[in-house]
């Protein structure tokens, strides 16, 4: 039901993200801080980005999600005016100037647009992976869709990351979202979509440097595919794949944690989360995916009421924004 995939999707980018928060940079440090992380923790003390939040806290991935969702949703669709108001408003709210959130993409771009820049200008260098975390959403509005997921993935990228290598991970992200929202989904078709969507996604944008995101999430997948140990094989995710703020990497890494999973959504956000490194992005990503692909009864209930019990999630209405996003795949068709 299309209704459940919708809520999967919503609450597994948001699950993915609040679980891989508390990771460090490092596995060796996530795992000797921690052992191995099985539930939602505080962001600890010595975090970088993450000090003192709370257990079950989200982070900018979702919050953009559900503020690009929002604009959509009002908008009727996917529109370039729609992603400059839902970015440029979160920034706001959230204290952009001051906060440690926001990507380095993002905020260039949002400098930019408020500088009174032309849209299709600001975006012209972002290539980090701001473009990929926030973009599940235009995945969930082209059910069974990837073609016009790609397309319009792509005018989201526009005001910040409008580069040939951010345009590609965004479009692989909302195309294997389209495909996971069939009810006869398979997780190869989902990697197939992917890959196709990094391919389509490469050719737009202002062309820029950078390895291809079809090949990475190709050795991901691969990597995640090995019969050794999860902790050897998420090492090898780390050190080959990568999950720094390069959506090569990010995107890639997706793939590699949602296969070892078998897209299950909290193991997808165990392994995301033990990954380390930008583990929240990463966890974002491929539980999107999971939680589209298995549907709100993927993930368990009592997940689902500690992010519920959260302030911060509670306050984009996550339910509601599911009905909303229904009526406009409904719409639409
Ligand atoms: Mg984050």
């Amino acid at each position: 039901m299309l209704k459940h995939k919708i809520l999967g999707g919503l609450y597994g980018q948001a699950l993915g993200d609040a679980w891989g928060m508390p990771a460090y940079f490092d596995p060796d440090q996530t795992w000797k801080a921690y052992g191995w992380i099985e539930d939602f923790l505080p962001g600890p003390d010595d975090h970088e980005v993450h000090a003192g939040l709370p257990a079950a806290r989200i982070t900018d991935d979702s919050e953009q999600a559900f503020s690009l969702a929002r604009a959509y949703v009002k908008r009727g669709g996917v529109t370039l005016d729609a992603t400059i108001e839902a970015i440029v408003d979160w920034y706001d709210r959230t204290g952009g100037d001051q906060s440690r959130y926001v990507g380095p993409s993002t905020r260039r771009g949002v400098q930019a647009l408020k500088r009174g820049e032309d849209p299709y200008t600001t975006g012209h260098f972002g290539d980090t992976n701001g473009a990929a975390m926030r973009v599940s959403v235009v995945g969930l509005l082209h059910p069974n869709d990837p073609m016009g997921a790609i397309d319009e993935a792509h005018i989201s990228c526009i005001p910040t990351h409008n580069t040939s290598v951010a345009i590609s991970g965004a479009c692989a992200v909302a195309a294997a979202v389209a495909v996971a929202m069939r009810e006869d989904a398979t997780l190869d078709a989902i990697i197939a979509a992917g890959m196709l969507g990094a391919e389509l996604g490469r050719q737009k944008g202002n062309p820029w440097l950078g390895p291809s995101v079809a090949r990475r999430i190709d050795m991901a997948v691969d990597i995640a595919r090995k019969g050794s140990d999860p902790r050897a094989r998420l090492r090898e995710l780390y050190d080959v794949v990568g999950t720094s703020l390069s959506i090569v990497e990010t995107v890639g890494a997706a793939f590699g944690v949602l296969v070892m999973a078998d897209a299950d959504p909290r193991q997808t956000a165990i392994y995301a989360a033990n990954l380390s490194g930008d583990a929240d992005t990463v966890g974002a990503i491929a539980c999107a995916i999971a939680g589209a692909y298995g549907g709100i009864d993927a993930i368990p209930q009592a997940i689902q009421a500690r992010l519920d019990a959260d302030p911060i999630f509670a306050g984009y209405h996550v339910p509601q924004l599911a009905d909303q996003i229904e009526q406009l795949v409904a719409r639409r068709s």
